[in-house]
Order: structure tokens, then sequence, then C-alpha cells
């Protein structure tokens, strides 16, 4: 009985337990479906989840990129407003400076202006004076003179400067003789010198090429005026020792080079490259100590460059400055105008049986021709316009040679020449030009003259030409 019970005991143990255990599984397997449902709810929750990160990225890469270009499209705008900004204060800057140059130029111009007509109209003045001794009176004709080079020099560097700017200014090639045209530079300086009271400076011509060749097809006109503007600059900033000049010939290279060397007051380094601009000076303002107006440099920087070469200075300050310039190497051609340089002379010329017709609608200027063929014994006749030059022309067969003028009213001097040339051919007819337009000379040769001779006229070289060709 007890066994019975123990048993049923037992067996309701194992069944309590089994009961138990089945319960346990159950809700055991209940709890992993929840658990499973659950995961899997996560899981579907978690892509979700995914998915808006994700795109909550790339919305974040898109901000990203968009606010970096737009970053760069501001930085670039800031840069180019930076940029304009330095633009108009470098423009206003230099509007100032070129206003500051105008004015500047201005008054240099009207100094320079005013300084030769002072001397013009002082010296002019003392020469009415009685009791004026000849001395004095070739003293005071000479300052006049001088002035008045002065003066014309002036005008033909203004001429030129807006030549420049027309993009006119031209160049006519044609054999020269650098030689000559040195010996010509070394008198008239030596000359100058002692006007500008600067004798104790010695003027040195070197190593030019006598013997070698020297006949080069350049323009001598030009050549010269580069070359005078850089003696009377190498003069005027030298105070004492020596001005030196020259050329060599680098036939190697093609090239000739001159150079003007002076033991004056030198260059500072900043400055070498800026006096070649237009109005530039190292001392600016009207505390300069020396005059001038700033622009020799830059037409001959102009020159230079229409010539073929280039210009360029070494200095040291307190020690003296050498501009060297160089020009293609072109050797004579077979031009028949050959530029022929002219020495002061005192030549005698007797003219006593020629008739020459000065055809010149200014009266002062044919005085002033009448005057210069004086000494000559010539007879002189005097056409007001290029009507009258032909007419005289025609009616009067001992005229030997004509001097005519260009600009005149009526008939110009063109005109009258070719006229004066159908009728007769062998007339020769030397023009006088003042060289207005850019190859002036050249039209003159083109409609018949023998010659011309540029305004103001030298009386010397007048005189030459007329010898030259007279009938
Ligand atoms: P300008 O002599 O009429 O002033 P330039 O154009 O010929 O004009 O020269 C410009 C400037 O260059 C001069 O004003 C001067 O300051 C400087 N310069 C030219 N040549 C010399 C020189 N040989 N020595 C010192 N300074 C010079």
């Amino acid at each position: 009985m007890l066994i019975v019970a123990l048993l049923s005991a037992l067996l309701l143990v194992a069944l309590m337990g089994c009961l138990y255990f089945y319960t346990l599984n159950k809700r055991i397997s209940k709890a992993c479906n929840v658990h499973e449902h659950q995961t899997a709810k996560l899981s579907i929750e978690n892509k979700g989840l995914h998915s808006e990160i994700e795109g909550l990225h790339s919305f974040i890469n898109r901000l990203q990129n968009e606010l970096t270009h737009s970053n760069s499209l501001l930085t670039q705008e800031i840069r180019e407003q930076v940029k304009t900004q330095e633009e108009l204060i470098a423009s206003t800057r230099r509007a100032d400076e070129a206003d500051l140059l105008k004015s500047n130029f201005l008054a240099n111009m009207s100094h320079e202006i005013r300084t030769p007509m002072n001397g013009i109209l002082g010296f002019a003045q003392l020469l009415r004076e009685e009791d004026i001794d000849d001395e004095k009176r070739d003293r005071y004709i000479d300052i006049i003179y001088h002035n008045g080079t002065m003066l014309v020099n002036l005008i033909d560097d203004i001429m030129d400067i807006s030549k420049i700017e027309a993009g006119q200014l031209a160049i006519n090639k044609a054999n020269c003789n650098l030689d000559d045209l040195m010996f010509e530079l070394y008198t008239f300086f030596n000359e100058v010198k002692f006007k500008q009271e600067k004798e104790h400076i010695s003027i040195r011509l070197v190593d030019f090429n006598e013997d070698e060749v020297n006949i080069v097809q350049t323009d001598g006109h030009r050549l010269r005026q580069i070359m005078s503007n850089l003696l009377s600059n190498a003069l005027k900033f030298t105070e004492k020792g020596t001005v030196e000049f020259g050329y060599q010939n680098n036939l190697d290279q093609n090239q000739i080079k001159f150079y003007v060397r002076d033991s004056g007051i030198g260059i500072p380094k900043d400055k070498r490259d800026i006096i070649f601009d237009q109005f530039r000076q190292v001392h600016e303002g009207s505390t300069r100590k020396y005059g001038g107006t700033g622009i020799g440099l830059f037409i001959s920087k102009h020159i230079v460059g229409l010539l073929g070469g280039s210009i360029w200075v070494e200095s040291e300050i307190n020690v003296g400055s050498t501009f060297y310039f160089t020009i293609p190497y072109q050797h004579k051609g077979l031009l028949a105008n050959n530029v022929t340089l002219y020495q002061s002379s005192s030549k005698k010329y007797d003219w006593s049986n020629k008739v020459i017709l000065v055809a010149e609608d200014v009266e002062l200027n044919y005085k002033l021709i009448s005057s210069a063929l004086i000494g000559t014994n010539a007879s002189i006749m005097w056409a007001r316009n290029g009507e009258e030059a032909v007419e005289m022309c025609e009616k009067n067969p001992s005229i030997n040679l004509v001097l005519m003028d260009i600009q005149m009213p009526k008939m110009d001097g063109y005109d009258a020449t070719k006229a004066i040339k159908r009728s007769k051919p062998s007339m020769p007819i030397i023009a006088q030009t003042a060289y207005a337009m850019p190859n002036d000379n050249i039209k003159c040769m083109e409609v018949g003259c023998s010659d011309y001779i540029a305004k103001p006229l030298n009386t010397n070289i007048l005189l030459e030409k007329i010898e030259k060709h007279m009938l």
C-alpha cells in the first residue's frame, strides 16, 4: 500500500514535472516566438533606420558638396572683387600719377619755352641800342641764335611725340656715313659746351672706324637725333670730367653698337627703366635742379625700336652713366640720296651772274633768305605764292635756281614744282620743308625737286646745296 502510495506520489510528481516542463517549454517557445517576432520587427525597423541614415548621409554629402561649391564660388568672387578693387586703386593711382606727370610736363614745357624766349626777346631788345659795339652785337646775335635753336628742337620733340602717338613717325633709310656723323656731332658739341659754360669738360670721340666699313643703310637724321639727345643729356648732367662717345661694328652679330659715356651724377637703380617713359625724370617736381621735359629718351627709345635695335643704360651714382643703343647692320645699298652731313664752314661763294628765285609767302622768311644770300652777289627774285613762281619762271629765262617753299597760298610748292618742271625740266628746285607731315621730303623728291632743306634754314647748308645744284 505504501509502495502504491509512493509510486502514485512519484507518478504524480513525474506527471506534475512533465506538466511543468511542458508548460515551461511552451512558455519558452512562446517567448522564443515573441523574441523572433520582435527580432524580425526590429530588423525591419533597423533596415528602415539604415536607409534613413543612408539618406541622411547622402543628403549631408550633397549639402557638403553644395557648401564646398558655393564656398569656392564665394572665394572666387571675393578674390575677383579684391582684384577689381586693387585694379581700381592701381588705375586711380596711375591716373593720379599721369595727371601729376602731365601737370609737371606742362609746367616744365612752359619753363622750357619761356627761358629761351626771354633770351631772344631780351637780347633782341638790347640789339636796338645805338651805341652797341660789333663784338657785343655778335655775342647777342649768337645768344639769340642759340636760344632759337633750342626752341626749334623743343618744337621738333613735340611734333615727334604727336607723330609717335598717331603711329606716324616715319623712318627713311639711306646710305649714311657714320664717321662723318660722329665728327659732325663732335664739332657741334664742342661748340655747345662753350655756350653752356662747360668748356672744362672734355668731349672725346673714340672707337670710330675710319678705315672699316662705316657706310650703312639707316636713317641718318634719326640716328643723329638719338645721339644728340644722349650727348646733350650727358653734358647737362656732368659737372666735371669727360663725355665720351663712339660706336663699334659688331659685324658677327650683324649690329652696330653706339654709346655715350659721362662722368656725371649717375642714375639711381630704381629709375633706370622709367626714364625711358614719357615725361619721366629722375628728379620730378618744381624743386628739380636740371631743366628738361622728360621726352627725349622716350622719343629716342621709340626711334631705336623703329630702326630695329634696343637702348639701355648702365650707371653708378656720382660716377657716371653710359647709354648704349644698337641698330642692325645693313650694308650700304644702291640708294641715290645719300645722307650728307654738313660741318659748319665759312666758305665764300660768288654768284655774281646768277639769278635765284625765292618762292615764299612769309615776308620774314624771304628776308632771312635774302640776307643769307647777300654775300654771294646773286640776284634775287621774290614770288609770293606758287602761281607767281610758275609765271616768273616762264617769263624769266635768266633764273638759274628756285628755292621753293612747300606751304603757300593759291598754289602749293608741290604743284608749282610740277608745273615748272613741265616747261623747264632741267631747272634745279630746292624745296624748303617744315617736316610738318611725315615723308614731306620724299614727296618733294617725287614731284621733281633736286633737293630739300629743312626749316628753319641753316645758312651753311643752304649755301652748300645751292652751290651743288646751281645751273
Ligand atoms: P630731359 O633730359 O628733357 O629731362 P630725357 O627723356 O632726355 O628728358 O631724360 C629723362 C631723365 O633721365 C632726365 O631728366 C634725367 O633725370 C635722366 N637722365 C638722362 N640722361 C642722364 C644722364 N646722362 N645722367 C643722369 N641722368 C640722366
